[in-house]
């Protein structure tokens, strides 16, 4: 990886960042529209180049074991939180990665205290766990509909915007645990106009085949818009931090979404640097004398080393 390509990624993923400490306002602070004067023939390319970047840094993610990634994607309905995902981890080893969608609590679940389901769907050591949806629902969709939160067996508390203060406040702490003890947290919101979501509302019953995707409480939903702004401006400014920070995509133009989300996961991993773990020299002599054995076992008239007779310049390169 070289440093420029390494430092240009960075540039652009830091236009993104929500400053810690910074007071949002949606509306005013992030344009859903903005594609960074790229056009979309560019895209594709750029695409292929993060997700490449990709499956070569969780390899080595995974060869290390030591740090875990927790990926957090929010947006409104129809954001592209699926397609994102779909597009991004394409080139990913499925075995690496696990992906874990939240959707309304189930009676279990309102039975434990509200971080318990996603403590139990985070990323191991050396693996990569996205969340479609996360625990910031706790602070979006149960802060616009309050009955949510009755509903959530609360000791004796008034709710108010207390409640809120004290869950920002938790989940930082939470973060914060999570990445001193390896796991990185990044948090990506996709960013959707009004008129988008229309727009892509409408797509949903106009193509048959996009018919499952529609729900008519997304449409219900929508009536709440200023809400949901309201409560997505107060969560950035209280939970952007230096450990884990808030990335603002525009998602009104699905390509440009998906580049910016490959560039943010990509910075991440740069970031962490994993390496193949180092062979000690002790090690060193066993694969030595395990490679004299199974040389030996060579059948008449074959190569002692059929792979190395195959790439010799490879293998040559690989032993000094
Ligand atoms: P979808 O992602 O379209 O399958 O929808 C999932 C639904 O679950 C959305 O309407 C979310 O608002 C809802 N949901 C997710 N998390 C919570 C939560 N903690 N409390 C209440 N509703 C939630
Ligand atoms: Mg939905």
């Amino acid at each position: 990886m070289s440093d420029e390509r390494a430092e240009r990624i960075a540039d652009f993923v830091e236009s993104l960042r929500v400053e810690p400490g910074s007071k949002v306002r949606l509306g005013r602070d992030f344009d859903p529209r903005d594609k960074a004067g790229l056009k979309k023939r560019d895209g594709a390319e750029l695409l292929r180049a993060g997700v490449d970047m990709l499956a070569e840094y969780q390899e080595r993610l995974a060869a290390q074991d030591t740090y875990g990634v927790l990926v957090c994607l929010q947006a409104l309905d129809a954001g592209g939180k699926d397609g994102t995902i779909r597009h991004v981890m394409s080139g990913v080893n499925p075995q690496g990665v696990r992906v874990s969608s939240f959707k309304v609590p189930s009676a279990e679940e309102l039975d434990h205290d509200y971080l318990w389901r996603y403590a139990q769907r985070l990323p191991e050591r050396g693996g990569i766990a996205i969340f479609n949806r996360s625990h910031y629902e706790e602070v979006l969709v149960v802060r616009v509909h309050p009955e949510l939160l009755l509903r959530q067996k609360l000791p004796d508390r008034a709710g108010g915007s207390g409640e809120w203060k004290r869950r920002y406040r938790e989940i930082n702490n939470w973060e914060r645990y999570l990445t001193d003890n390896g796991f990185k947290v990044v948090k990506i919101f996709l960013n959707l106009s009004k008129e988008e979501q229309r727009t892509r509302f409408l797509k949903r019953l106009d193509v048959p085949e996009k018919n499952w995707k529609f729900s008519t409480a997304d449409v219900q939903e929508r009536r709440h818009w200023d809400d949901y702004q309201y409560a997505f401006s107060k969560m950035l400014s209280a939970t952007s931090t230096k450990w884990a920070p808030w990335y603002v995509v525009p998602a009104d133009r699905k390509w440009f979404a998906r580049i910016c989300t490959a560039a943010i996961l990509a910075h991440t991993l740069i970031d962490i640097d994993p390496r193949y773990p180092e062979v000690d020299d002790e090690t060193r002599k066993g694969l030595r004398s395990a490679r004299r054995k199974l040389e030996r076992e060579a059948p008449p008239r074959r190569p002692a080393d059929p792979y190395a007779a195959r790439h010799p310049s490879a293998v040559r390169k690989k032993r000094r």
